[in-house]
């Protein structure tokens, strides 16, 4: 398995923010997978699967750490009755794809969620009332001690979270699903892009939705709004004007910048709700927000 060397995490994100990784693997069978897990193992080097990047911030300096993107049969997907099956690596819009041409329904929520199937297992990534939770079975997950299924139960999928630690990587997953015409399926999902294209910037470089939306009557993005933010810059990152809970890289962006306007939003949401805001975006490499007080009371 081949372990390239110095590739910028720029390239693996969509915000297109990060330095290079220690190393990155692209393994395409279980086999490649073990064996480069068997490497970071020997070398004693944290691991980091990453799937399109879509979530995450990445460090200027980089990360020390083999980062592991799955391609081949590891992206691969197949529809076995009304159950979707699928490599950790498999973009949603595939997964959407293929669910369609089987004429199965109840994915259609990923359409604007621009991950994998991997990543959405770690984020149980959701939108439009739906989420990994209410269609994933089980995932097969893998690290240096093997290989194992966990269902959903098990990995404790709740909002924007699941109970998978850093170093597992999410080989396959198998998505329960129900029979829906393909016509039907394909209205929904151009009602709900539509949607999307009147609220959030779909066509800059961003990693989705910067904060958790707070058990509040305001969502994040909204709140941050409310403080006057939008459209707020620091260097190349911007406070998007269109959702106050996207930071765009406008161009040249540095992780810095972002962690800055992150740093003011949250704290500037702190003065004028009492709400501390919780970050959605993954760090990836030595990243940190710093503390920013607790609400009054
Ligand atoms: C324009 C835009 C809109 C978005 N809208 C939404 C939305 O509506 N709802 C939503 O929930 N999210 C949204 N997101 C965020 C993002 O798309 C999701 O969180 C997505 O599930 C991340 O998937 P990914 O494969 O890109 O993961 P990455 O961003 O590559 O990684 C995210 C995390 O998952 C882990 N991970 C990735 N792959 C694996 C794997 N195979 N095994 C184990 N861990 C893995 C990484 O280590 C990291 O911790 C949006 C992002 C963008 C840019």
């Amino acid at each position: 398995m081949k372990i390239e060397q110095g590739v910028a995490l720029s390239q693996m994100t969509t915000v297109g923010i990060g330095g290079p990784a220690r190393g990155l693997a692209r393994p395409r069978t279980m086999a490649d997978l073990e064996e480069a897990l068997a490497w970071a193992d020997e070398q004693r080097v944290a691991v980091r699967p990453i799937g399109l990047g879509s979530n995450l911030l990445a460090a200027d300096a980089g990360v020390d750490a083999l980062v592991v993107r799955l391609e081949g049969e590891l992206a691969a997907v197949e529809a076995r009755g009304s159950m979707l099956v699928a490599g950790g690596g498999a973009s949603n819009a595939v997964c959407l794809h293929r669910a369609r041409g089987a004429g199965l329904g109840g994915f259609e929520f990923a359409c604007a969620i621009p991950g994998t199937a991997g990543g959405g297992v770690r984020m149980n990534a959701g939108a439009y009332g739906s989420d990994w939770k209410a269609i994933l079975v089980r995932a097969l997950l893998v690290d240096a001690s093997g290989a194992r299924w966990r269902t959903a139960a098990e990995l404790e999928l709740s909002y924007r979270h699941s109970a998978l630690v850093p170093g597992q990587v999410v080989a396959q997953v198998e998505f329960q699903l129900i029979a829906r015409a393909g016509a039907e399926i394909k209205e929904t999902v151009a009602a709900m892009q539509a949607r999307r294209k009147e609220t959030q910037p779909t066509n800059k470089r961003t990693f989705g939705s910067v904060f958790k939306n707070p058990d509040h009557e305001f969502g994040a993005g909204r709140m941050i709004e409310l403080c006057g933010l939008k459209g707020h810059r620091v260097g190349g990152a911007t406070i998007s004007s269109r959702h106050g809970n996207f930071i765009e890289n406008a161009g040249g962006a540095t992780a810095d910048q972002a962690i800055a306007l992150m740093t003011e939003a949250r704290s500037r949401v702190l003065d004028r709700f009492g709400v501390v805001l919780e970050r959605e975006v993954d760090f990836l490499g030595e990243l940190e927000l710093p503390p920013v007080g607790t609400p009054p009371g």
